[in-house]
């Protein structure tokens, strides 16, 4: 459900008129409804009513300032990965005791600043870092909440790239070392052990890895349990997918009714780290068609959007529904949809049936809105996207699109090289 709907054959979202937010910013750009977002995010967080549960939001699917604060005016935390995440998430206003801390390759500096905020818990990913929160949990003379994510070597069946829970991939602990971990950490006078964590994947479709997951996390924490330690937290991580194209993933209520089963009167706090499901579709991209080119074998849209706006396709082969913004009927011929990006990787679309699009025409692409502007680029020398927020019959611009100064902020020139 969002709220990306066309009226009299033109694309609004809410009461807005794509056309509109064009005229005043230009192409191209990211578009997020706050109504779609703010329900996705209620939807989300009620399905899990009967358990105590923080849902917290993972910054890296869209950190955008407006976006956060959105969440934390509903009530939601943050998972970070970055200390530049932390300082967004604070920025924001999300309460430091709603935040979690996920990622492979935290540094010194990023858990210092971590700890220093006092956050919910740190998920450490291996030995390494253990030692090193160690050291700085004492001389920081601090207690730190922290858990261990742990890879339940679980196959999440999603895109490679995307799967993060099983024995080759870089994230988490595998049970054996984390029980190791955890039993040096109860020896530790600044380290709290609170909790477990896991996150096994992005964009899964079936309900089977999850269920699998929060078992095994379960059977952990009895583990530790029998040898004294008594945890509060179980963190399932994010993945949940969403509809691209035509996959059926399984809606919050269904995949909150079986992780509540699970842990119902276990008497744990669930942590939720939901990215792609709330803001996935609470977003758009829009941009221009530049020129139509046709050669022997294809016909191409070229646009003015490109791979280092919305690197999903290039990336992933990922599909993402394409439309135009004044609707036209049927699908015309089938054509590549590409970038100016000097790379034939750069594309939005292949072998798309699309209507019969002219210069100056505008597409919207579609479910945007996560992993769209968060991995966008300078490739190119490009200057990054706008990003615009429309909430009823406003739009608010909540990033401005980037100048020729910002692409060479903070670069500064060798006195042998001034002219
Ligand atoms: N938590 C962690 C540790 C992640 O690595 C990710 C994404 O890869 C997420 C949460 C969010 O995943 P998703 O956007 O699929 O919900």
């Amino acid at each position: 459900m969002n709220y990306f709907e066309y009226q009299k054959s033109e694309l609004y979202c809410e009461d807005v008129p794509i056309k509109e937010i064009v005229k005043a910013v230009g192409t191209p750009l990211y578009i997020y409804s706050h109504r779609t977002f703010t329900r996705h995010f209620q939807v989300f967080d009620n399905a899990f009513r009967e358990i105590p549960h923080v849902a917290c939001y993972s910054c890296k699917a869209n950190a955008n300032g407006a976006l956060l604060r959105i969440i934390n005016k509903l009530g939601g935390g943050a998972d970070i990965v970055s200390g530049g995440e932390l300082y967004k998430a604070l920025r924001a206003g999300i309460p430091s005791n709603k935040i979690v801390f996920s990622g492979v390759g935290k540094s010194e500096e990023e858990l210092r600043a971590a700890i220093k905020a006092d956050i919910l818990m740190i998920n450490i990913e291996s030995g390494g870092e253990l030692a090193l929160l160690k050291k700085l949990s004492k001389s920081m003379k601090k207690k730190v909440p922290v858990s261990i994510r742990v890879n339940p070597e679980i196959d999440p069946k999603t895109h490679p790239y995307i799967t993060t829970g099983l024995k080759k991939n870089k994230f988490g602990v595998l049970w054996a070392d984390a029980q190791r971990l955890y039993r040096e950490i109860a020896k530790e006078k600044y380290l709290l052990p609170v909790g477990i964590s896991s996150h096994i994947g992005s964009q899964i479709l079936e309900l089977a890895p999850f269920i699998e997951t929060v078992r095994s996390l379960k059977s952990m924490v009895r583990q530790l349990e029998g040898e004294g330690m008594t945890l509060s937290m179980i963190d399932i991580g994010g993945g949940l997918g969403i509809t691209y194209k035509d996959e059926l993933p399984p809606n919050p209520e269904e995949y909150a009714k079986v992780i509540t089963e699970e842990l119902k009167g276990m008497g744990l706090t669930l942590i939720l780290e939901p990215g792609r499901v709330l803001v996935g579709n609470s977003g758009i991209f829009v941009a221009k068609v530049l020129y139509v080119k046709k050669v022997p074998e294809k016909t191409f849209y070229i646009v003015d959007g490109a791979m280092n706006d919305l690197v999903r396709p290039s990336l992933y082969n990922a599909y993402h529904d394409i439309k135009p913004v004044d609707e036209s009927l049927g699908t015309g011929t089938k054509v590549d949809i590409v970038g100016p990006i000097c790379e034939s990787g750069d594309f939005l679309a292949k072998d798309r049936g699309m209507p019969e699009l002219n210069q100056g025409d505008l597409i919207a692409i579609f479910g945007a809105g996560a992993y769209g502007y968060s991995m966008s680029s300078n490739y190119n020398a490009r200057r990054r996207a706008p990003e615009v927020l429309v909430k009823d019959k406003e739009f608010f611009i909540v990033r401005k699109r980037e100048t020729f100064g910002d692409l060479v902020k903070g670069e500064s020139t060798p006195s042998f090289l001034e002219v």
